[in-house]
Parts: C-alpha cells; structure tokens; sequence
C-alpha cells in the first residue's frame, strides 16, 4: 500500500498537492509539520502537511519527499482551519495564507539567499561538520543560495542544517532587516540629594555668589522641579532656561548638578513603576460591565472618548485572563505603535509580554513563534500588528483589538486581503475565546452591530481625571480670506493661538492630510497641469528638493521653468502639503523647532519612532504632519490641535469618505490636553456648517453614526450589502476595456445581485497598466458561500479566454 501527504507550498496556489512517502516516515509525520519537496524543475521548497492518507493523485504521479524538517508539529490544526477560512472567505490561495502566516525563516526554498552575521563568534557555538562548511563559504561569499549549499555539502537534504544555524544565530536570511530597536539615551541633569538639605541651601547660594549666570541656573532648576516634578533633560535645561552648556558644566564641577544618563523607555518605567494602578470609578464600572457583557456576547465594543484610560481597562481584563492560564493577543493598527504599549505592559505584566511583528529579525519571530506554540510563560500576552494573528495559539482566551476603526487592519495588497479585526472574531469564535474591540471612533459596521444586538456595548464618556474634552473651534477660511485675515494658509486666529500655546511652553500639532509642498502645478497661460507619464496623476511639488514626483510609482523630474506645452513661465503651485505649511511656519516662528511627519520624513527604519520620542521629549514645538498623527499616541505637553483645512477630507471618492474624515479629526483632535490642561483644537474650513464638521464639534457620534447609516442603507453599503470588488489590470487599453466589460455582463446575467461597473477608477492607470474595477454587491441574508462558488466560476471561464488571459484581475471581499 503506498502512502500520501497533502502538502501547501508556499505558492498562489489554490490546493494542497500530493506527495508519496514511505510507512515509517507515514508512521512519523503529523499535521503541521514541515517537509522538503519539490517543485517545478529543480526548486525546492517548505511546504506543509495537512493531511495523510492512502489515495493516489488521480491526475498527476506524486513525488517523493525529500525530508521531513520538523519532529513535532509547528502549526496546530485550528490555525488550519482558520487559514482555510480565510482563503474561502477572501477568496484567496490556501498557498498565498501559508506564505503570508509563516515568518519567512520558516520557509526556506531553493532560491532563498542565506548571509552570514557579523556578530556571530564561532568560537563560542558548537557547531556540526557540516554547519562548520556553511559557515565557512560564507565567510568567503558574502551570499549563497540554499541550492549552492547542496552543491557544497555534497547532498540533496540541505534544510536542516540551514534551519539549525538559523537557530544558533549564525546565519540570517538576506532580504531581511535586521535591525532591532535601539532605545534612545537621554542626558539628564539634577542636583545631588545632600545638597537638597534646608540647611546647605545657603552654603549653596554663597558658593555661587560670585556668578549671576550660575546663580540663575540653580533657581531655574528649582522652579522646573517644582513644575514639572520629573526628571529635567539637559536639552530641555538649556533650551528653557537659555543657560549655557558651559554654564552647566561649571556646575557640574563644583558638584551642585550632576549628569545622568536613561534609557528613553527606562524612563517609562520609573514613571509607571508604581504600575499597579487603580481604576476610576468611571473606569471600575466599564471594567465589571465588560465582564458582564462577555458572560453573553463573544464580542464587546468598549466606545471610550480619548484619554478615557481604554488601556488601562485592557490591561485590568488581561490580568485577569491570564491569572486563569489563557494567551492574550492584543492588536494594534500599526507597528509603530506597539513601542509605547510594550512599555506599559512590560512595566504592569514584566516579561510574560512577546512582541511579534515585521520590523523583528526572523530569528526573532520564529523564537516567539515557538513560545506561542509551547504556551511558554514568556509569552501570556502578546502585542502586534495584523500579521500576529497567525500565530499557533493553543489556549488564546482573549482578543483586544485598539482602535478596532482603523483601515490598516485590513490587508490591501498581496492576498490574503484579509480584515485583521474580522478574522480575529472568526479566530476567538474557534478557541471558544472573548474579543475585546475598542475605539473612539467605531466604524460603522461594528457601531451597527453594537448597538443591533450581535455585539456587546459599553460606553465610557469621561476623560482620566476628569480631564475636559478639548474646546473646538471653528474658523471660517472663507471669511478670513475675504476678510484679509490670512498669512499662507494661517488664520489670524489659528497663528494666535500657537503663539500662546508656545508662550506658554506648551507643544501644538497640525494637521495636513496631504504631502509634499503643492499637490499639482498650474500653467496659468494655457492651464497644463504636469502628469505622471506612467500613471494618471498629476505630480506633486517638492520645493525642497525642487522636483515634480509621482505618489504612485515615485517617477520624478526637475521642477520645469517653463510649460511643456506653450513654454510660458507663468507656472503656479496649486493646493498645498505638509512641506508648504512647515516652511510656513518656519517663516511665522523662526526659532521655534518645527518637524514634520509623513511618509516623507518618516521613510527610514525607526524614522516614525525617532520624531515620537523627539516630540515626546520636547525637542519639538511644533510637529505638522499626516493622519500619521491621529493614531492613538499620547503627549503630555499638547496644548492645541490646528487642522489647516478640514474640507479635502470630505471630498473623496469613496463611500466611507464621511465616516473616515469624522474619525481622524475627532482622533487628532484628541490628542490636545491631555493630563493637566484643557486642550485646544482649531479647525479651519470652507464649510463650517457642514454636518460632518457640526458632529466633530459637538462629539456627536450618535448624530454621524445615524446619517451615515441612513445613507448606507439608502446606497446599498455595508453594513446592508457586503461588497466584493473585483480589479483588471493590463497595460494594453481596448483589451482591457474589453474585457472588463465581458466580465460584467456574465456576472450581471449569472448573479442575480447588483453588479457595478466596469468603472474607471479616480485614478485609472498606475505604472502604465490601466485599471478597471467592478463592484458586487451582496444583499445581507443572500448566500455568501453560493454566490463566491458562482463568481470563482466565473473568473475562471474568464481566465480561460486565450485574448483575457493576460489581465490580472484580484478580488477584494470587504474593501477598505
Ligand atoms: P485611551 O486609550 O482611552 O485614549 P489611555 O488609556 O491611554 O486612554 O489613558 C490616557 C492617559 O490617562 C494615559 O496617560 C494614562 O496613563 C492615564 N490613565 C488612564 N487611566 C488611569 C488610571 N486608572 N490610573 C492612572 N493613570 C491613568
Ligand atoms: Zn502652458
Ligand atoms: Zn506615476
């Protein structure tokens, strides 16, 4: 009798494939494991098994393994199930699943470049014979391909022994990053305890008598003390008290300051090393509510305004789940957030905490994998962004997904084009295990399903310590224009109240939701506004860097001194970007520390992290900046929040438009006042009686939440309709255009539902492929299952047709 495995390359493929093995490796392998095999001429790849049996391939000659990589199973049957899931609901490859899931250290192929590490010493490792020969190629070749291992060892079985040294740390994978998070040192300044004595404080002052400067200093000291009670950077010293760097050191000498060195996240710490802290009253009552709401629904939505100490509940909910033994995944929208939770947890939780993310080395993600899978006590809670979600849990008991609201949480491109927040629910539903989500600003859909009676709701309306919500403010651009008011894109008001807020030694933040200095150049003799030649955009101004750029592909030339069309010089920048309103500034407040933060300034490794701590540390006054800002991050010193023009949200092609534009200025506003003073946001706008700008200002999500809702139900939009959208791509234009629209009329005929299209998208080619979409809409209540069956169909008998066959289409089931 032969025997079978069913094996998942790590390939876009729909299906497992069929290899043959022998009775004694079918008395070993389980489900889960990993073996070697091959693929196509001469590749080898890891794949998976998820199944053995007796049955031979009615299609193809199975082929023989070549190793099996793992002696137990490393992913358990549930994460099968819900990867199968997940490739059944988003209509994906089982292949493109396993291939996102798996940290990529796990699926070594053929192709795989392998480097060897700088810091490795291999005097200090055991290593085997034929680990040492890797080794020592690579120290002579700076990269090497498994295959050319198998060259060097002399054998076709090369997997284990590159995933052995992987282990000891010798080798890494070359496409990876491999830079860990360096935490930043800070200089602080303070005065000896002794000195500090009633008694010396005389004796201190005379020692000083001879020098006014240093005399000064020492008061100033004393007054920040007594103001901030925190420790007192040098930088912030010598900013604030205008004291000289030589001053200090004089100082220094004597012994009446003396210099000290943290960790920025040592800091954190201190701060909240008292980290067992008390829940208000207000938070206790949502705390136990939540509890109560799990006893009957699997999922709650905790709707707390920002600065209402939502983590602090999280973290009471998660002592307690793993008090009784239970994995605790906590989700976050962006990576570049997890830095300041990992500290508040560490500090509460010490290090049962494990962080899983993609900036991690490989090494590092497989070595979480496997606290995961063995429920090592190192790993109770873990923090990360959508991709922890695939992780072997084997006792998960509860899921916190913060700012559930956030597109990030859904995966755009490649597949599997999966909802983070949706799939975790399916997940949680599998391990019988509680979700927790929660916002500000809910989307509508969970608000919908909230309020209807499929999830649990508790509400918390109060800020920590009773801190008031900011004070917003409307201007009227329109007015002030006309009025002459304006200085740039600065209100007199809007300018006034930086000045004071700075004056007061407060921080402010702006926001502008688009980049670069102007978002397209004008002819003003003939009106020819520059275009991407690959895509069909126009281009963005860079004053800095004097250059035109495309957002899409990165294509850029010179700024033109003349119209390419009628060589007139009367161009003009049209419409403006963050870098406009930073050079504004630095004209309005010349010496004032102004950064920005977008997708510009923010490029390198840690470029996000680097202005946070900066911003955090008051080295900056003002930071201007993308939605980037309106995550939930949190900074003491905000006193105000200006928005320099609330009306380009609104405006989007795009149904969630209003919803989204409601979401980040109730989120960036939400970062003015915190702890201490009452914040401040100014929005300046065209249209302050717009509804939208109204609910903003009164906080009124229940007034949004039932427009919006009304607007969906009217258009046929989620919640109401669940939408699959389908995207062509070709570079030819009629062949394309042809073929969208074959593909609309069969799906139009077959399915019975709405299907819209095929349309040109706002921006309809990108890297000179043209772009069509079409949009399904599926009642709610209609068979889900049936109607995908239907269009798989479909696109395959589309996929047949030799003229269509060169047009990719993707699907995308819940865009975002
Ligand atoms: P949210 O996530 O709801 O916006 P946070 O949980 O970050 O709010 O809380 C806002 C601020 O208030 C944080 O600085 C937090 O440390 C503080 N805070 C909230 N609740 C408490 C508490 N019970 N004890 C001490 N500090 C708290
Ligand atoms: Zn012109
Ligand atoms: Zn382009």
């Amino acid at each position: 009798m032969p025997f079978f495995i069913e094996v998942i390359l790590p390939l876009s493929l729909p299906k497992p494939f069929t290899y043959a093995i022998n009775e004694a490796e079918y008395g070993f392998i389980k489900k889960g494991m990993r073996v070697a095999i091959p693929f196509g001429r001469n590749k080898i790849y890891t794949g998976l098994v998820t199944d053995l049996h007796q049955n031979p391939p009615q299609l193809y000659q199975a082929k023989e393994i070549h190793q099996i990589l793992d002696d137990f199973p490393i992913v358990t049957e549930t994460q099968l199930k819900h990867w199968d899931w997940i490739a059944s609901y988003y209509m994906c490859n089982i292949g493109d699943v396993y291939k996102s899931a798996m940290p990529s250290g796990f699926l070594l192929e053929s192709e795989t470049l392998i480097t060897s590490k700088k810091d490795f010493d291999v005097s200090d490792t055991q290593l085997s014979d034929d680990e040492y020969l890797v080794y020592e190629a690579l120290q002579k070749q700076s990269a090497l391909k498994v295959q050319e291992v198998s060259a060097i060892l002399n054998k076709k079985t090369t997997l284990p022994v590159i995933n052995k040294l992987i282990a000891k740390n010798a080798i890494s994978l070359q496409e990876e990053i491999n830079e860990k998070y360096k935490p930043k040192t800070i200089r602080y300044i303070r005065m000896p305890q002794e000195l500090l004595q009633q008694d010396q404080l005389s004796g201190l002052m005379e020692l000083l008598s001879r020098s006014q400067k240093q005399r000064d200093a020492v008061m100033y000291y004393f007054q920040l003390q007594a103001r901030d009670k925190k420790p007192i950077s040098k930088k912030q010293f010598t900013e604030e008290s205008g004291t000289s760097v030589a001053v200090i050191k004089s100082l220094v000498d004597k012994g009446v300051f003396e210099e000290y060195i943290l960790e920025e996240d040592r800091i954190q710490f201190e701060k909240d090393d008292n980290s067992g802290f008390q829940l208000s009253d207000r938070q206790q009552e949502a705390f136990e509510l939540v509890k109560q709401s799990f006893d009957t629904y699997k999922v709650t939505l905790l709707h707390g305004i920002t600065s209402s100490g939502k983590t602090e509940i999280y973290i009471k909910l998660i002592e307690e789940f793993i008090k009784s033994g239970k994995q605790v995944l906590y989700l976050l929208p962006e990576i570049a957030l997890t830095t300041q939770l990992v500290v508040r947890l560490t500090a509460y939780f010490g290090n049962q905490v494990a962080v899983f993310h993609s900036k991690y080395s490989n090494n590092e993600r497989i070595e979480t994998w496997q606290q995961v899978l063995e429920d090592s006590e190192k790993a109770r809670v873990i923090i990360g962004a959508r991709s922890a979600l695939f992780l072997p849990f084997n006792d998960l008991g509860l899921i916190v997904i913060d700012e559930e609201h956030e597109q990030t949480f859904k995966q755009q491109d490649p597949a599997p084009r999966y909802h983070a927040r949706d799939a975790a629910i399916m997940l949680a539903g599998m391990y019988d295990a509680k979700v927790l989500l929660g916002s500000a600003t809910p989307g509508i859909e969970t608000y919908y399903n909230a309020t209807g009676g499929k999830y649990g709701y508790v509400q918390l309306t109060e800020r920590y310590g009773k801190v008031l919500p900011p004070e917003i403010v409307l201007v009227d651009i329109k007015d002030k224009y006309k009025r002459k008011r304006m200085t740039g894109h600065f209100s007199d008001t809007l300018n006034e109240a930086i000045a004071e807020a700075l004056s007061e030694g407060r921080q402010v933040i702006l926001f502008q939701n688009r980049r670069g200095y102007s978002p397209w150049v004008e002819c003003m003799t003939c009106g020819h506004v520059p275009q991407c030649p690959q895509c069909d955009v126009s281009l963005t101004y860079y004053k800095f860097k004097n250059q035109l750029r495309c957002h899409y592909c990165g294509y850029n030339i010179a700024n033109p001194t003349h119209c390419h069309q009628c060589h007139s010089t009367d161009l003009s920048t049209k419409g403006f970007g963050t870098e406009q309103i930073e050079m504004e500034l630095k004209g309005l407040f010349p010496t004032k520390n102004i950064w920005r933060m977008d997708q510009d300034t923010t490029r390198g490794k840690f470029g996000y992290e680097k202005i946070i701590d900066a911003f955090k540390n008051r080295e900056i006054d003002i930071l201007v900046g993308t939605q980037m800002l309106a995550k939930g991050l949190h900074f003491d010193n905000v006193s105000l929040v200006g928005i320099l023009n609330a009306d380009n949200m609104l405006y989007q092609p795009d149904f969630r438009a209003f919803e989204r534009a409601y979401q980040m200025m109730v989120q960036v506003a939400g970062r003015a006042g915190r702890k201490d003073v009452r914040g401040k946001v100014l929005i300046q706008t065209y249209n302050p009686l717009h509804n939208i700008i109204q609910q903003v200002t009164n906080n009124d999500y229940p007034a949004m939440y039932k427009e919006q809702v009304y607007e969906r139900h009217n258009f046929k939009y989620p919640p109401f309709y669940r939408l699959i959208r389908l995207t062509l791509k070709q570079r030819d234009y009629e062949k394309l255009k042809n073929g969208a629209l074959w593909l609309y009329n069969v799906l139009s005929q077959n399915l019975n539902i709405p299907v819209l299209g095929p349309e040109e998208p706002a921006i309809s080619r990108i890297r000179n492929e043209y772009i069509r979409t079409i949009m399904i809409k599926l009642p709610q209540g209609n068979s889900i299952g049936g109607t995908k069956r239907a269009i798989v169909k479909i696109l395959d008998s589309f996929d047949a047709i030799p003229q269509y066959k060169s047009i990719r289409v993707s699907v995308n089931v819940d865009p975002y």
